[in-house]
């Protein structure tokens, strides 16, 4: 219910209700002006307004069917409007008009003396632009608020991208890494294979050399010209074969890839 000026009036006091109590007739009256019509007249009381009788409820006056219409708010923002609604130099009469020239809300008796030829408007009018201009300025303030709010989501969510693709690629670079030390790992394991079966046979072409060394030492000592010459140049073949073996080591172990264990590193580039 909107709670006018005349609606909210206690009939006892002529002031805005003050915690409204109704009586059985349904007036309503403050509840300090209906204490005390009960401390005057007892038990019994009858309504100022109609005479009906009432009787005071055992716990007193307070205990009577509260007004609910009115909430303790509504009763005090029309307090509030009364009390500025006044003029201040002609206490019994409303400010009605506003004074463009003084800037300032003034009655009809300041109007028609301390005012009188300025520019004067009506006084809901003026309320009305200035409620107007206040929600318009309101209306862009929230605009402003929710644009930025929408330029922070957006900043978030670009955060959020740049700190996904950044663990995308730091990912891709541990699986690459990983990927390679295997491949590094299998390549060596390969290569010392190799090397193991070459050294393994150069260890038995030289078994073989000193054994025939010996044979033929042995040929020249019995005097067997032609044993001897025969194990010579098969010597010299063994020689040149390991030849080959040597060089092929020595071209072998350059290859074998430089591998470095450390790669904590990594996080100082990615
Ligand atoms: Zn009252
Ligand atoms: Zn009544
Ligand atoms: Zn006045
Ligand atoms: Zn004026």
């Amino acid at each position: 219910m909107a709670a006018t000026q005349d609606s909210v009036t206690c009939a006892v006091c002529m002031e805005v209700y003050r915690s409204p109590r109704f009586l059985p007739c349904y007036h309503s009256f403050c509840l300090p002006c209906l204490e005390e019509l009960a401390n005057k007249h007892g038990k019994i009381i009858r309504c100022p307004t109609c005479r009906a009788p009432a009787t005071v409820p055992p716990g007193g006056v307070c205990d009577l069917q509260v007004n609910f219409y009115f909430t303790e708010e509504a009763l005090e923002e029309v307090r509030n409007e009364k009390s500025q609604s006044r003029c201040p130099v002609h206490t019994k009469e409303c400010v009605i008009f506003y004074c463009t020239q003084c800037d300032q809300a003034i009655c009809i008796r300041c109007k028609l003396t301390k005012h009188e030829g300025h520019t004067t408007e009506d006084l809901s009018e003026k309320v009305a632009r200035c409620k107007k201009t206040i929600e318009d300025k309101l209306q862009s303030i929230m605009a402003n608020i929710s644009l930025g709010k929408d330029k922070l989501e957006f900043c978030r969510q670009n955060e959020k991208g740049a700190l996904e693709k950044r663990a995308a690629v730091r990912k891709q670079v541990l699986q690459m890494m990983e990927t390679f030390q295997s491949r590094a790992g299998e390549m060596i394991g390969l290569m010392e294979g190799d090397l193991t079966n070459y050294s393994l046979q150069c260890i038995e072409r030289q078994d073989r050399m000193t054994d025939r060394l010996e044979r033929e030492k042995e040929a020249e000592r019995l005097d067997r010209k032609e044993e001897a010459e025969r194990l010579a140049r098969e010597r010299a073949g063994d020689r040149l074969e390991r030849e080959g073996d040597m060089t092929r080591l020595e071209e072998y172990i350059p290859e074998l890839p430089m591998f470095q264990e450390d790669s904590d590193d990594i996080d100082a580039y990615i």
